[in-house]
């Protein structure tokens, strides 16, 4: 181990299920395995759920709906506070167990789980602030609406960030009166039994927040196709957003997506490099290591510096560091074999469409590690350009003037988000009016926050979490018309 504390006692062999307000494992359930990606040797083993016990989730999630809705918005705004301050003291567990299971260097992962805990007390703070309107229907009415929870929120959600996305997706849900069923990544389950159970600890009752590991064509499934549920809220790829969707639909539960992107960073010559250079790795290869939908993985860039900009990306990559993520380099592996093998079939495949890359590849090692991987010369219309990688694979493509790289930018089927550095405040007014997707980042690639609304256009997603755009996903509108001449 490296210069962090190793994890002996902050994981268990084995983990089962969190229903009702605490753990429950049937003993005859079959278990899946997870694996410590940087040294692809077994972590732990936890239960997979089934139909049933995804049942046996969500009726205890219905439950205790009645009680936890009629809770005060500001009780349970302050449970949500305890709750933060619970994730808070023991964030060196969950970034352990965050960097273990996703592979993300240490620092990153508590980055996450400090995310987590903002979003708690966000959210914590907006749950009593959550009011509806009156409506001036004529004289004779008083009209005014009222903004209540949806109900039972089912949420499935991926590896990449798991602790912050149980902030981001669950939290608010919690916050304005719902109850959750949460189906993690197979990947990383432990972050969101633990969180739930600190929960449970600093207050929240019994049922109100429960998690059912398992597959996602079995657990997930039932899940998405429960028909007491009232919302799904899914994160991940495009192909399973539009199968749960449909299962959710089936049954008339709103869903809610955040999915893919193919996310354009352009750079126009007028940028600060000293700037830019740094956020352009950030975006696609330092922040866990380009697993992030919102990725930077289109490099667009003007002729005019092209060659003086790809130089230093390259050199600034060069030195980015690969290793175990109790070590905390700058990198760390992959999530997985199915990542891996998924991201170097890009890389073959990239390398039949425009040649070598200029930089990267997989080194020799055990863990499943993949350098910063830049493709340069590449056309908008290539496999590697168009579909979404998921990892450290930069492309690079050339432009001539403002409208060539925002139509080459909006050439995309995926709108999750958009980088462009300029110091010419009209361009990138004009360039953020005219893109086509729901996060802009002018001159700093992620400059986004808990408080801001984040969604995509096109087959990035439908609806909106974080922000004040959080209430409109969790509860719904009743509106109440009385006439007052009776
Ligand atoms: P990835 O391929 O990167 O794992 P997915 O979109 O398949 O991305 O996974 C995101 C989440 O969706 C995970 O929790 C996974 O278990 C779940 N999932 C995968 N397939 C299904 C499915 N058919 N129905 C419901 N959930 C699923």
């Amino acid at each position: 181990m490296g210069q962090f504390e190793p994890p002996e006692g902050k994981l268990r062999e084995e983990y089962g299920f969190f229903i009702d307000g605490k753990p429950d494992t049937p003993v005859d359930r079959e278990r899946f395995e997870t694996v410590d990606p940087s040294t692809e040797q077994p972590l732990v083993e936890i239960s997979a759920g089934t139909e049933a016990d995804v049942d046996r989730a969500v009726s205890s999630a219905r439950q205790a709906l009645d009680e936890w809705r009629a809770t005060s918005a500001t009780e349970r705004g302050q449970v949500l506070f305890q709750i933060a301050d619970a994730i808070r003291d023991h964030s060196e567990m969950l970034a352990v167990i965050e960097a273990l299971e996703s592979g993300k260097p240490y620092t990153q992962a508590v980055f996450s789980i400090k995310s987590c805990i903002d979003y708690f007390e966000y959210f914590a703070g907006l749950a009593d602030k959550v009011q509806g309107d009156t409506i001036p229907m004529g004289w004779e009415y008083v009209d005014f609406t009222i903004r209540e929870p949806m109900g039972v929120t089912a949420h499935i959600t991926p590896w990449n960030f798991p602790t912050s996305i149980i902030g981001r997706s669950i939290a608010p849900a919690l916050a304005f009166g719902n109850t959750v069923v949460h189906k993690p990544a197979e990947e990383t389950s432990i972050s969101a039994l633990e969180v739930a159970r600190l929960a449970v600890d600093a207050g929240l009752p019994p049922g109100v927040f429960n998690v059912v590991p398992g597959r996602g064509t079995e657990a997930g499934a039932a899940l998405a196709g429960h028909r007491d549920i009232d919302s799904l809220t899914f994160t991940g790829s495009v192909e399973t957003g539009r199968e749960v969707a449909r299962l959710a639909v089936d049954n008339v539960a709103a869903p809610h997506l955040e999915l893919g992107g193919k996310s354009p960073h352009v750079i126009f010559p007028d940028a600060d490099f000293d700037a830019a250079v740094p956020s352009i790795l950030r975006g696609i290869f330092s922040a866990n290591s380009g697993q992030s939908c919102t990725a930077g993985s289109r490099l667009l860039v003007h002729q005019d510096i092209h060659d003086e900009l790809v130089d230093r990306v390259v050199a600034a990559a060069s030195e980015l560091t690969l290793g175990p993520p109790m070590d905390d380099p700058d990198m760390g592996p992959l999530v997985s074999a199915a990542q891996y093998e998924r991201v170097t079939d890009y890389i073959e495949i990239g390398r039949e469409e425009v040649g070598e890359p200029i930089i990267g590849g997989a080194p020799d090692r055990t863990g499943y590690y993949v350098e910063p991987t830049i493709f340069d010369g590449v056309s908008n219309d290539s496999r590697i350009a168009r579909e979404e990688i998921f990892g450290p694979v930069l492309t690079v493509i050339e432009f001539s003037d403002e409208s060539e790289a925002l139509e080459i930018a909006n050439d995309t089927d995926y709108g999750l988000a958009a980088g462009i550095f300029t110091s010419d405040v009209g361009r990138a007014l004009r360039f953020a009016r005219n893109i086509q997707a729901g996060s802009v980042f002018v001159n700093e690639y992620y400059a986004f926050g808990t408080q801001t609304p984040h969604g995509g256009f096109k087959q990035s997603g439908i609806g909106r979490e974080k922000g004040l755009e959080a209430i409109r996903t969790y509860t719904q509108t009743k509106n109440v018309g009385i006439n007052i001449e009776v």
